[in-house]
């Protein structure tokens, strides 16, 4: 028995349990080629580190139309282990910033750039990434 994970949903299935010809995922129907889970590893990795791979990957994946699995990927690993760091990806990144940015009645509040201290971002950092519409 060979247990696999699909690296777009990580929903786990039995690789025996797929209907003889078919190699879809049976919870999300992709194809990608799924992780075998015998294969996981626990590695020592610092966060920025990570963070330095998910956002190059990103890019790449954005440049050729096709990052939805690394943000697939990326939230798995987020889900595992992030607490109080800071996104992996540049637009989980962008979007959480966004909504700290606008008060609850959809007014900017710009002023304040309370999310940089809290992603250990300088204002001026996070000035380049978020601009003020
Ligand atoms: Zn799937």
């Amino acid at each position: 028995m060979t247990t696999i994970r699909c690296i777009e949903c990580g929903v786990e299935f039995l690789q025996e349990s797929l209907p003889e010809g078919t190699a879809a995922c049976p919870n999300c129907n992709s194809r990608s080629i799924p992780c075998d889970v015998a294969n996981d590893v626990n590695i020592k990795l610092n966060w920025h580190e990570l963070r330095i791979l998910c956002i190059w990957a990103e890019n790449y994946g954005r440049s050729i139309g096709s990052q939805g699995t690394i943000y697939s990927i990326a939230q798995r690993i987020e889900d595992q282990a992030r607490g109080d760091k800071p996104p992996l990806t540049l637009a989980r990144e962008i979007s959480e910033a966004g909504a700290k940015l606008f008060t609850k009645d959809g007014g900017y509040d710009g002023l304040t750039f309370s999310g940089c201290t809290a992603y250990g971002l300088s204002h001026q950092a996070h000035a380049g990434l978020v601009q003020p519409f």
